[in-house]
């Protein structure tokens, strides 16, 4: 994926704090943040600097990712998360509050859009994935080593000829696949071991097709971010074994030699097994200082991933429309594989 952090001119905004960010398709809005952004989980700040316990990177911590906890004062780490999220909202153009997150528990379990942002919902639903069937729900997913997923979809051919949910025809072509804009279902995913071999991906897959999405090949296009690379993610012996029984393109050995797994890899692998169009990033989480990493840096924070269609006139993105060839195209040709691996060590 492209960085944009440093971008070649191209970039217009005032630094937003995002390590990739792109419009594949109208009103589309695929992003990364980086440590830039803050850290946006609230469990993470309830734990450090508030109780002194070790975070121990648990994302399955209780503690709920919904906002309503009353603060505890000035200078409360909730309310420094409470503002990074709204800051990443502006960022965006997304109303404050807007923004679905849920209380990741290392499960297979895809949930619907609530419908409400972390601003109104008391409590985050336990959940690993979250679909929104119109693609107009602000969708974040919280890492910090794990895989971030992101989906964005096109209408299957069926949905395309009714009439949508919010009542207005769907813009798509007979036999769209391939062709059609990303107007369909998007998604959120977190895949950290446990979830990918469990089948976070598959069951998000199949969420999204039953909400609408297309089953051609490259109908659902998935954005796999920053998470640590098989160089890097160590694991004992007998776990690489039970990870490459079940998903063989996770095998990996690390840059010092013990067993590792490479969760990109088995990501991709199981997307492009169900016809998704995979787009990842090549940048390590343990590697590089600008993202949130458990293992390089325990408890200290979350990045996200985050999917939003605005509705046309919605919200004021000051790159909205500015960017030209950093669309679709410009952004999977940049892509290739992992063009730019070696840099990453
Ligand atoms: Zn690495």
């Amino acid at each position: 994926m492209t960085d944009v952090r440093r971008p070649a001119g191209a970039l217009t905004a005032p630094a937003a704090p995002f390590l990739f960010r792109a419009h594949p398709g109208p009103g589309l809005e695929v992003a990364f943040t980086s440590v830039d952004a803050g850290n946006l989980a609230f469990h993470v700040s309830g734990v450090v600097g508030v109780s002194g316990t070790p975070a121990a990177g648990r994302t399955s911590s209780k503690g709920g990712d919904g906002a309503g906890d009353d603060a505890n004062g000035a200078g409360d780490p909730r309310e420094r998360v409470k503002a990074s999220r709204r800051g990443i909202e502006a960022a965006l153009g997304i109303p404050p509050g807007r923004t679905e997150y849920l209380t990741q528990v290392h499960s297979a379990r895809v949930v619907p859009a609530a419908g409400r942002g972390w601003g109104e919902s008391p409590a985050a639903e336990e959940a690993d994935a979250l679909v929104s069937p119109t693609g107009r729900d602000p969708l974040a997913i919280m890492v910090a080593d794990c895989l971030p997923v992101v989906f964005a979809s096109r209408r299957s051919v069926e949905a395309t000829a009714a009439v949508g949910r919010d009542g207005r025809a769907r813009v798509s072509g007979p036999g769209a696949g391939g062709t059609g804009p990303l107007t369909g279902p998007t998604a959120v995913a977190h895949a950290g071991r446990r979830g990918l071999l469990d089948g976070i991906l598959q069951n998000t897959v199949e969420r999204m097709r039953r909400e609408g999405s297309g089953h051609e090949p490259g109908d659902i296009q998935a954005w796999i971010g920053p998470a640590i690379c098989g160089r890097c993610y160590e694991v004992p012996e007998q776990m690489r074994r039970d990870g490459t029984a079940q998903i063989p393109a996770t095998h990996s050995t690390t840059t010092w030699g013990a067993p590792a797994l490479d969760l990109p890899a088995g990501a991709q692998a199981v997307l492009e097994s169900l016809g998704v169009t995979v787009h990842r990033s090549p940048v390590c989480t343990r590697e590089d200082s600008r993202l949130f990493s458990h293992r390089r840096d325990p408890g200290r924070g979350r990045f996200i991933g985050l999917v939003w269609r605005r509705e046309e006139g919605q919200g004021t993105s000051p790159r909205e429309g500015s960017e030209g060839s950093e669309g679709n195209e410009g952004n999977e040709g940049s892509q290739g594989s992992q063009g730019s691996q070696g840099s990453e060590g």
